[in-house]
């Protein structure tokens, strides 16, 4: 099959209020990933479980979607050849303490929680994960 060329990213609300969007989007862009749609949003609880919908039974799913709707995040889609893979690999570990040097969960990461940035982790959820928050008059 061949590979996605997009992925979904999320700036959680830790590192948006801390002001990491400028810097983050900065790293991203330098790692060769193109822009191709990007907003501010504040998700309601409600949105912030349907998006995480394959999270639903966690023990950390309650404490997830709360904290993700507790304030502004910014939401991107990035394009680059292999995208979801090689956006895993510059993200780094969901824990940013097991993350590898030099990745935006080790650079910007706070806690499991608030690991900064979500990055789709594969190309079905990636397809689905850019339906769920751009229309096509909103990607360029
Ligand atoms: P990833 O974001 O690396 O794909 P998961 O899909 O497993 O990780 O989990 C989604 C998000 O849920 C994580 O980015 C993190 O914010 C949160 N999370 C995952 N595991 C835990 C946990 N054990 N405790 C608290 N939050 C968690
Ligand atoms: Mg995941």
């Amino acid at each position: 099959m061949e590979k996605s060329n997009q992925t979904l990213t999320l700036i959680k609300p830790y590192a948006v209020e801390h002001g990491y969007v400028g810097p983050i989007l900065a790293r991203i862009n330098k790692a060769g990933f193109r822009i191709t749609a990007l907003k501010y949003l504040h998700l309601s609880l409600e949105q912030a479980e349907a998006f995480y919908e394959i999270h639903r039974g966690k023990n950390f799913f309650e404490r997830l979607t709360r904290f993700m709707a507790s304030g502004p995040i910014v939401v991107a889609i990035l394009e680059k050849e292999n995208a979801v893979e090689d956006y895993r690999k510059l993200i780094g570990a969901t824990d940013p303490r097991k993350a590898g040097e030099g990745t935006l969960r080790k650079l910007f990461g706070a806690s499991v929680v608030s690991n900064a940035v979500h990055g789709s982790d594969s190309d079905q959820n990636a397809i689905r994960e850019c339906n769920f928050f751009f229309s096509s008059l909103e990607r360029f």
